[in-house]
């Protein structure tokens, strides 16, 4: 079990040092001898910038190495594997500088991705068109373009939901329902009616219902032929999006109903299983394992209030600072993702705990990544400049450092 992750003994709280020692330290770090206390001894100021700058050097490289200069049809336009990944990191990087190239080479890079993605069944954000349609509109409406903002808007609304459509985050329902709550965060509340929404959350609810058929868990889903707790493909995933809706009464029941089932069945580790009745505590991954279902349980700990689904988030940290020093580097199912889980939690209850495991995690990998995955003793992803898999999560994750408590998981926290 032990050979998924690294073994940490990074220590929980190491205390800034006075602003005078920074330069020795900082000229150390540009020699090979730094070692991730002397990082995490940094004012944060200094340590933001460091990441900051590490963040842009790899966005460009990113770029380089998925887009190139561009012209060519792309092979997979994804925000997962592909090139819509490229584009997130640009529009993260637009708003964390206001560099305007990074806004216009976002807005390329998404008109690519439309053009390979017209004839796409993939209806969700992170894996289908939703995700080309719902950023190409906010990136337009950054841009001022008034004409090609309305052309995503329509193209949007021209995506029909086949009545087959799984109901899980990276492929179903609940990923198509995550594009419109962004579309109305970010370009107005009733871009994607409340209407609409309410007819895609009704067959949601009404098919958990069903499949769980007075089981013990109120709302049960499956995703081929497995009942996946997970954030990917699982109740975490299309939990966290209900929550993002408007729900009725009993619906609300319904979710807190199913979290409470997950927490009461979780593993004796605190971990918890991929899929329903899974005895294997193996995985620690946004996709699989507590840290997916520690971002649902901070979001319901900020929807409903009170100590339970909190007490339950900070319970599921514990395995991922503990277990969650993965070998790999990404947002999906590596160090990147297991961060955000402090930095949600940091966001949530203010408590700087958070914030220095969040730093020990965005110091290791700033430290020891590069180095451990060209020495093979860290996976780089099978796609290695991607978002979700590869060094381009790397670089979202330090882009959000420089402003922590206003961090969100990408394409999940709204
Ligand atoms: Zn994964």
């Amino acid at each position: 079990m032990a050979d998924r992750y690294f073994t940490n003994e990074i220590p929980d709280y190491i205390p800034e040092t006075a602003a005078t020692k920074t330069t020795t330290v900082l000229s150390e770090s540009s020699s090979k001898h730094t070692t991730i206390t002397n990082l995490l001894s940094v004012p944060y100021n200094t340590l933001r910038q460091t990441l900051k700058t590490s963040a842009l050097d790899l966005k460009d490289r990113v770029v380089k190495e998925t887009w190139g200069s561009g012209g060519k049809r792309l092979q997979d336009y994804t925000l997962y594997t592909g090139a819509l990944g490229a584009a997130y990191l640009l529009f993260k990087a637009y708003q964390v500088t206001n560099n305007h190239n990074d806004l216009s080479l976002c807005s390329q890079i998404v008109k690519a991705c439309d053009s390979a993605s017209t004839d796409s069944g993939r209806v969700t954000f992170i894996c289908g068109r939703a995700g080309v349609c719902a950023l190409g509109a906010v990136t337009a409406k950054h841009v001022g373009d008034e004409r090609l903002l309305d052309h995503y808007l329509s193209q949007f609304k021209e995506i029909k939901l086949s009545s087959d459509l799984p109901f899980e985050l990276l492929y179903g329902k609940a990923g198509y329902l995550w594009a419109c709550s962004f579309l109305n965060k970010h370009i107005g509340e009733e871009i994607i009616s409340a209407n609409h929404r309410r007819a895609v959350v009704s067959d949601v609810i009404k098919a958990g219902r069903r499949l769980a058929h007075k089981g013990r868990c109120p709302l049960m889903y499956e995703w081929h032929g497995k009942r996946y707790w997970g954030a990917a493909h699982g109740l975490a995933g299309i939990m966290h999006v209900l929550m993002e809706m408007e729900l009725k009464p009993d619906e609300v029941e319904d979710v807190k109903g199913t979290l409470r089932y997950m927490i009461n069945n979780r593993f004796p580790s605190g971990n918890y299983p991929s899929s329903e009745g899974s005895e294997s505590d193996r995985l620690v991954h946004w996709c699989h394992g507590a840290p997916g279902v520690a971002l649902t349980l901070v979001k319901a700990a900020e929807v409903f209030g009170g100590e339970e689904f909190l007490q339950a988030a900070m319970d599921a940290a514990e395995v991922v600072w503990n277990r969650g020093l993965l070998k790999r580097v990404g947002i999906c199912h590596g160090i990147s993702g297991n961060t955000y889980v402090f930095l949600s939690l940091y966001r949530l209850t203010g408590n700087v705990k958070y914030l220095h495991r969040a730093k020990a995690f965005a110091c290791f990998l700033h430290d020891r990544a590069q180095k451990l995955i060209s020495e093979g003793k860290m996976h780089g992803g099978d796609r290695p400049y991607s978002l979700f898999e590869g060094v381009g999560g790397m670089a979202y994750l330090f882009l959000d450092m420089c402003e922590p408590s206003g961090a969100r998981f990408p394409a999940y926290e709204l």
